[in-house]
């Protein structure tokens, strides 16, 4: 963990427990690393075979702030969070039922809102930006967590399962085929899980049924 020298070192931020609107006003940043093992949600997740069910993720998290009309029909600085988490996971695939580890890589901007009712009147619309009630006692930990959740794929699974592939080997690549995970590279297995269904519907729309993939 640095600090960079220009800046006022200031305490060290409890990500458990810290003022999220001071922490967006003075627009500080940090980052840190999370283990499975902090999250029950996830590790319910982790099935009891994985190799390792405490992997880690590091997080950044930076807040800022941007003049916007506020309630009281003024121009104000509007707090806002940017939070981005990285890491892996070892879930069970729901194809073969062996565990695999899948890439976890979540970044999103979070508008910072005083109450539950603030975060109900906002617009759903904007994919951009989510909403999170604030607090002067904010559990980073735990909106984390929510994001990791969130990037769980729908259905979990290896990118080519090992023994389904080497028990069938019929695949055009069958001969020298993959039966390791390790094979697999990450990055091909993240952005796939991440598509946007809107963006496949285009796709089904330009290309039509027929085509493909
Ligand atoms: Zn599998």
């Amino acid at each position: 963990m640095t600090e960079h020298s220009g800046k006022p070192a200031g305490a060290e931020l409890n990500p458990r427990d810290f003022d999220l609107f001071e922490f967006a006003r003075s627009e500080r940043e940090a980052a840190g690393v999370v283990r499975v093992s902090q999250l029950p949600r996830m590790l319910n997740e982790v099935p009891a075979e994985a190799p390792d069910r405490d992997t880690a993720f590091t997080w950044q998290a930076a807040g800022f702030t941007e003049q916007e009309l506020q309630d009281n029909g003024t121009e104000g600085p509007q707090p806002y969070l940017r939070l981005a988490v990285h890491g892996g996971a070892w879930l069970a695939c729901q194809r073969c039922l062996a565990p695999y580890e899948q890439a976890f890589n979540a970044d999103a901007t979070f508008r910072i809102v005083q109450t539950e009712e603030e975060a109900d009147e906002f617009p759903l619309d904007d994919d951009e930006v989510e909403v999170i009630v604030g607090s002067r006692h904010f559990d980073l930990v735990d909106l984390i967590e929510e994001e990791l959740l969130l990037a769980l794929p729908l259905v979990p699974k290896h990118e080519v399962c090992p023994e389904i592939h080497e028990s069938l080997a019929s695949g055009p690549d069958g001969a020298q085929g993959v039966d390791s995970v390790d094979d697999v590279p990450e990055q091909e297995i993240e952005p796939e899980e991440r598509v946007n269904p809107f963006a496949a519907l285009e796709s089904l729309k330009k290309d039509g049924p027929g085509s493909k993939h």
